[in-house]
């Protein structure tokens, strides 16, 4: 049986995330050759759904409203139940993001499904989908088939392709007027820390820092380096629990979890709550002083040396590519 598969696609400062455009290849998988319909939700989004549509969607349905500018788990809860009841779909994907994770939860018990979440890659297509999560901090994998009822995953960002983009294609975009009421919060103002561009969860490179950095300008090299390869600088808990850098970069177990292309980590010894936010990164490159540190454990190359002489070097190097 073909599925109707919901994807919300995710808008930060006016523009999709990347992971909307790879939570529609996962929908595509999971509906078969049913119908992958995007879902923008917010104050003014409806110039979006083309993008949408090119990268997969085959329609697209808005829910805009003043009290949908800025994201609340009340709001938009309101607005994709009122899309649910109109489209009556068999499955809905959203990115495994800090707020697909604060929305999902809250709609499949609104929705009373199940919930397969932060899943890494998708076997198979429409009723035979499995779903493919790691457990235990990454330690094992998990497949996982919905055997009835509706289908409802989140992805995490970095792991399933999306599709090619076909500026050709086309589709409707509707949209669903909805009383946004009794919000519990209105969000009056948002002020964000500075960030140095590209956003740590969906970097294709990161380099990250850990104890072995040592002071907050030991994070200089580092962020040199992330700059020369367009990547992001995170870090481990030690270095945030130094004050070296701030919590928003922690990586690991009460971090963030990421998944990058190329993970550099440099200063970092390897502990497994750090392990859990980085060991399914791509190609993972540990520069540690001490050859026993753990990290060289789920290293695919590793450089035993000082970092402030391997990063300046490896800077040099890749600025001449
Ligand atoms: P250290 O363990 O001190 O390692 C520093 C490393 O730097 C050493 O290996 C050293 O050899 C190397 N080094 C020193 N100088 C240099 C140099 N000049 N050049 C090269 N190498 C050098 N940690 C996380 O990262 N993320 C989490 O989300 C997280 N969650 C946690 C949750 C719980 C409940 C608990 C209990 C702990 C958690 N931790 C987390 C902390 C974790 O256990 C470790 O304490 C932490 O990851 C250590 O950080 P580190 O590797 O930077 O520091």
């Amino acid at each position: 049986m073909s599925k109707k598969v919901l994807v919300l696609g995710e808008v930060r400062e006016g523009s999709l995330r990347n992971v909307s455009f790879e939570a529609i290849a996962a929908a595509k998988k999971v509906s078969g050759s049913g119908e992958v319909v995007g879902v923008l939700i917010g104050d003014a989004v409806a110039n979006l759904a083309q993008e949408l549509i090119q990268n997969g969607a085959d329609r697209v349905v808005t829910v805009e409203h003043p009290h949908l500018k800025q994201y609340t788990s009340d709001g938009f809860s309101q607005a994709f139940i009122a899309v649910t009841e109109q489209e009556q779909p068999e499955a809905i994907v959203f990115g495994h993001t800090a707020l697909g994770k604060d929305l999902s939860p809250k709609l499949a018990s609104k929705l009373q499904s199940g919930l397969v979440s932060d899943v890494t890659d998708i076997e198979g297509e429409d009723d035979a989908v499995v779903f493919i999560r790691p457990i235990y901090s990454g330690k094992a994998f998990e497949k996982v088939q919905v055997k009835e009822g509706l289908v409802f995953a989140t992805i995490r960002p970095n792991n399933i392709a999306p599709l090619a983009k076909d500026e050709s294609r086309s589709g409707d975009v509707s949209s669903i007027s909805v009383d946004i009421t009794n919000l519990r919060t209105i969000i009056k103002e948002v002020v964000r820390k500075s960030t140095d561009g590209v956003d740590l969860s969906e970097a294709k490179v990161v380099v990250a820092g850990g104890r072995g950095v040592k002071s907050e300008d030991g994070f200089a090299p580092l962020k040199e380096l992330a700059n020369v390869l367009g990547g992001a600088v995170g870090a481990s808990r030690g270095a945030c629990d130094a004050d070296y850098c701030d919590y928003s970069l922690q990586i690991g177990q009460t971090g963030k979890v990421v998944t990058p292309d190329l993970y550099i980590a440099a200063g970092i010894s390897g502990a497994i709550q750090h392990l859990a936010g980085m060991s399914n990164s791509k190609v993972i490159v540990a520069i540690n002083k001490d050859p026993e540190a753990n990290i060289f454990k789920v290293a695919d190359y590793g450089i035993v040396g000082d970092l402030f002489e391997v990063i300046p070097m490896l800077t040099e190097e890749f600025k001449k590519l």
